[in-house]
């Protein structure tokens, strides 16, 4: 990703925020940042150190806080299976259904959508009463690239 589509993502953000009247403060503005540049999953602690280097005086909770904030407004998304956070391409959408390809070797997130799934999950929910809040799909496997190393 360039600077420039760094930038609109950052402003759509923005304007995303404003139009739900929450503040996006300088400090989660400072760890989305950190997180479109890393452009790979990062856990609260690599966020801390990065975010260290501009507010030497931030703690765990303040890392914890941000991330409470970002997760809530559907700006990131938790990877529970490695216990860390990714950018959501797709944060005008808070409802959406993950799906997300982690590759097991280079640690790379591809993140997609399918409707048919998310009809379906719904579907099924529906059936059992249940009412969702949110859900991620996580697999595991190799990306293309790393799928040609294994060869
Ligand atoms: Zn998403
Ligand atoms: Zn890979």
């Amino acid at each position: 990703m360039s600077q420039h589509h760094h930038l609109t993502i950052l402003n759509d953000i923005e304007a995303v925020c404003k139009k739900r009247n929450v503040k996006l403060t300088n400090q989660r503005k400072i760890v989305l940042e950190i997180m479109l540049r890393a452009e790979r999953t990062m856990s609260a602690y690599d966020l801390l150190d990065l975010l260290k280097l501009e507010e030497p005086q931030a703690k765990p909770p303040t890392i914890y806080r941000a991330l409470e904030f970002l997760l809530e407004q559907g700006f990131i998304h938790k990877v529970e299976s490695s216990n860390s956070y990714i950018i959501c391409p797709h944060f005008s959408h808070p409802n959406h259904i993950s799906i997300l390809f982690i590759c097991d070797n280079c640690k790379q997130i591809l993140e997609k959508h399918s409707h048919d799934i998310e009809h379906n999950l719904q579907q099924l929910a529906n059936k059992n009463q249940f009412d969702v809040k949110h859900s991620i799909i996580e697999i595991h496997g190799l990306c293309t690239s790393c799928q040609v190393l294994a060869d």
